[in-house]
């Protein structure tokens, strides 16, 4: 295996192999580093939200990004289905954003109202309506929006088929490979330490998730992600619950292929511990049967814990270093990493290329209302 690289990605997750995607694309040489295995981490416990409007309450940065990476997944489901063969099953069917009191009725249509202004599309929509399109969700629901652009895909496949993309490109992988520090000499990234030894590259970028702390220090000493730990939990039902994934303050129930819904997810600040609780499962079970009954009828399949990487100044790191040069981050993509992967990875692609106007960590961009 060669060990000289044009580009070295530290991190397997979502974001480091969607760089690697579209870096290896440029014919750049590129390796990905990754000390447990590709998906190990969050992006293979993420439950797939493609949420622009679902999750965005207020206007910011980021919105606009996100509905950009959201425009792109159309495509890109077709492509690498023809480079790898892995469906990365995306749903174009949209989300409801419910409510239960009038209190959250009020919210949910200021939301609405600045979405509509700004051009989005979104349908008011009674809790006797929604049910006449989804007959499982409670008499509780009294009232729903409809996102119709947002979706959902498969988020390990995802993260898998970015992966076989790479590598059909050329993208050389190194799985249980753990960066141990950068490779700094002169103000220029010259490659970095492993448990399996020295890589060199001309350029690095830190892609880290949860973990990318000590190496973002090397930027700014304000600089860090930190995680936040959230369970999910899927059940099995042969009966039809859900056609249209259903969301509600942070909680969601999604309708996966062969009868798989998963319901997610707890926010733990600040915990590496990625055990299942007996109460994290319960407190997901008690609110996914506030809103959909019938779900009591479900078997029972599996439960996971995983890490998001929160940002420690709020603000998402896509750039470059000011000082040391080849030195990159693509990392705190929070609770939508999934969503913002294909315009994280094209954004770093076309940073890396030299095109300075995707350089977002002078003009940090905020996470938004959704910490
Ligand atoms: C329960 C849950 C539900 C979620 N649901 C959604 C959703 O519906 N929609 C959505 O858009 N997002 C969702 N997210 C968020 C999303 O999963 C994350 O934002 C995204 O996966 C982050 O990707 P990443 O590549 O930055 O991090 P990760 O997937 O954690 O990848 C980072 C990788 O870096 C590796 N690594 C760390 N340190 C080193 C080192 N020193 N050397 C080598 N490798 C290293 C790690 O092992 C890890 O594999 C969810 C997250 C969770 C936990």
């Amino acid at each position: 295996m060669n060990t000289t690289y044009d580009v070295i990605i530290v991190g397997g997750g979502v974001i480091g192999t969607s760089i690697a995607h579209y870096v290896s694309k440029t014919k750049k040489r590129v390796l990905v580093l990754e000390k447990n295995t590709i998906a190990s981490g969050a992006s293979s416990a993420a439950a797939g939200l493609l949420g622009v409007q679902a999750e965005w309450e207020t206007y910011d940065p980021l919105y606009d990004l996100a509905r950009k990476s959201l425009n792109m997944f159309s495509s890109l489901a077709t492509e690498l289905r023809e480079t790898t063969g892995v469906d990365i099953g995306y749903r174009e069917k949209g989300i409801y954003k419910v409510a239960c009191t009038l209190k959250e009725e009020r919210h949910l249509r200021q939301t609405m109202a600045w979405q509509q202004q700004a051009g989005e599309e979104a349908e008011w929509l009674t809790g006797e309506k929604l049910r006449e399109r989804e007959p499982s969700v409670s008499l509780d629901v009294i009232a729903a929006v409809y996102y119709p652009t947002d979706g959902h895909v498969l988020a390990p496949e995802l993260t898998r088929a970015f992966m076989l993309s790479a590598a059909r490109h050329g993208t050389d992988i190194r799985e249980y490979t753990d960066v141990h520090r950068l490779l700094i000499e002169d103000k220029k990234v010259i490659g970095v330490e492993t448990n399996h030894g020295t890589f060199y590259g001309e350029q690095v970028v830190v892609a880290a998730g949860a973990w990318s702390t000590p190496f973002l220090r090397l930027f700014d000493e304000t600089y860090g992600t930190y995680p936040v730990k959230g369970v999910c939990i899927a059940v099995l039902s042969e009966q039809p619950l859900l056609d249209v994934p259903i969301f509600k303050e942070g909680f969601y129930i999604v309708p996966k292929p062969n009868g798989r819904y998963i319901i997610g997810a707890t926010v733990i600040p600040r915990s590496f511990n990625q055990s299942v609780e007996v109460g994290d499962i319960a407190e997901l079970l008690h609110k996914a049967k506030e809103l959909v009954p019938k779900i009591e009828y479900a078997t029972w399949d599996t439960a996971w814990a995983g890490l998001r990487p929160q940002s420690e100044t709020n603000y998402l790191y896509i750039g470059k270093h000011d000082e040391i040069e080849g030195l990159y981050a693509c990392t705190g993509h929070y609770r939508n990493g999934i969503l913002l992967s294909p315009i994280s990875g094209y954004m770093m692609a076309e940073l890396l290329a030299g095109n300075e106007s995707y350089n977002n960590l002078e003009r940090r961009i905020h996470l938004g209302s959704t910490n």
